[in-house]
């Protein structure tokens, strides 16, 4: 038996199931990715003016799933890699851009093994709702900061660990609200802001923008606010 190599190490096979199993249902803005489709006008509005444009620039984004994220950089004319280890999720990400008639390179890899492949390719690097699934975020992290050029960006947004966010993300949107299938979320692998600047930073990175992300259920509306409790989104930068 050989071990597996170290960069495909540091993945959960339960989880890349679980997106495996949905991705056929990824583009049905009223399935399980609803929150996804939701929040991406958000994310790609201060992704944009963060990193001070995409146009023309080479773009990574790791964990891109079914690809909402990596078609919406696309179609703001950056030049798209999109990465994930969910083999369906890329068939549906490959299909949709005959619908969309965008160009990604969509690749299975993991992040680790991109890097070493195309370190310090990227002027931009997005890995958005993917580090609350990874066995260890600090290789994910690291990885991403190697794919940036320096003086480019990296963009991480995941879940606060708190009781707010417990209450929120797991009660609230899986058994009360059924924003999200049962178990979508495993509260132990939430990341606390401090606890991913500390990483940012131990991978040579500044961190530049922390910004938190509300739903209001009444109104059912997301927002970019400074209250990171629940959601929240991190930039930083390569020096
Ligand atoms: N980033 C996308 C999708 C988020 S869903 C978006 O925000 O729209 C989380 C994605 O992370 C899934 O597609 C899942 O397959 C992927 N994923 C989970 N663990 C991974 C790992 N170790 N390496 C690469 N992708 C992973």
């Amino acid at each position: 038996m050989t071990a597996a190599a170290p960069e495909t190490e540091n993945v959960d096979p339960a989880e890349i199931a679980k997106f495996s199993e949905l991705a056929h249902r990824w583009w049905d803005p009223e399935s399980e990715f609803k929150p996804l489709h939701d929040i991406n006008p958000l994310r790609l509005g201060w992704i944009e003016r963060v990193s001070g444009g995409l146009a023309g620039k080479r773009a990574a984004d790791v964990g891109c799933g079914g690809g909402i994220l990596a078609e919406s950089l696309a179609s703001r004319e950056a030049q798209v890699t999109g990465i994930d280890l969910s083999d369906k999720a890329l068939k549906v990400a490959r299909l949709h851009l005959y619908e969309s008639g965008l160009k990604v390179d969509y690749r299975l890899a993991a992040a680790e093994t991109l890097a070493a492949e195309l370190p310090s390719a990227f002027d931009v690097v997005t890995c958005m709702e993917m580090l609350e699934h990874v066995p260890e975020p600090a290789g994910v992290v690291t990885a991403c900061a190697q794919l940036a050029k320096p003086g480019g960006w990296v963009f991480f947004s995941t879940l606060n660990r708190n009781l707010k966010s417990y209450l929120f993300a797991v009660l609230g949107a899986e058994y009360v609200l059924k924003l999200l299938p049962r178990g979508t979320h495993d509260y132990a692998k939430f990341l606390r802001p401090a606890e991913l600047a500390r990483m940012a930073r131990e991978a040579g990175l500044e961190v530049a923008e922390l910004v938190g992300m509300t739903y209001n259920p009444l109104t059912r509306i997301y927002k970019l606010e400074p209250d990171t409790d629940v959601n929240y989104l991190m930039a930083c930068r390569k020096p």
